[in-house]
């Protein structure tokens, strides 16, 4: 309807970035637009991809992963966790190293930030292939939390990120190219 045509009209798509032949999503317009970063906001409560007496904390993955998964906890009553590029935290830390389409990359989550079995709902921006997600998941689970659903904003087309994470839950507002 008028007010999800407004949100998908401020995303930006920028190809050649961050490399050629890349088409880069960019949903920060929505942010500082007042308007629609509540319609944001709301959207994502709306789409939960599990109610939220079905999770007890929202972990976010750095960096746009910060700035939806704060605002969801708030709107749900949860607190937030951040899962962290590798060397950010103090010790001590989880780590969870996984590969990239060139090399590989490291996230950490602080060692006493999760109970264990703390239902944790997953939040970032977009998920393309679901490699970043799934570490982030392995990485909750290695430090006994258990993800029990994932919410994006924007998901891209064709590259089976949901098979990677495995997961029924799983939530996203757009899909795209
Ligand atoms: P994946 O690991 O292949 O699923 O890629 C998702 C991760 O890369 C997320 O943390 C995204 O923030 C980032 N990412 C990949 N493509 C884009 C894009 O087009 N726009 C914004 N972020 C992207």
């Amino acid at each position: 309807e008028a007010n999800a045509q407004y949100v998908v009209s401020l995303i930006r798509s920028i190809p050649d970035f961050p490399k050629h032949g890349i088409l880069f999503r960019d949903f920060m317009p929505v942010l500082s637009d007042p308007r629609a970063n509540h319609l944001l906001n709301e959207a994502l409560i709306k789409a939960l991809p599990v109610q939220p007496d079905e999770f007890d904390t929202i972990a976010g993955l750095e960096a746009r992963g910060f700035l939806i998964g704060p605002p969801m906890a708030e709107l749900t009553g949860k607190g937030f966790v951040a899962v962290r590029k590798a060397g950010k935290l103090p010790p001590d830390t989880y780590a969870e190293d996984y590969s990239l389409e060139y090399g590989s990359a490291s996230i950490e989550i602080e060692r006493n930030a999760i109970h264990k079995g703390e239902r944790i709902l997953l939040v970032d921006d977009l998920i393309a292939t679901g490699g970043s997600a799934l570490a982030a998941r392995r990485l909750i689970e290695q430090a006994g939390g258990i993800v029990v659903g994932c919410s994006f904003v924007m998901e891209l087309n064709g590259l089976h990120g949901r098979e990677a994470l495995g997961l029924d839950a799983i939530s996203s507002l757009m899909t795209m190219p």
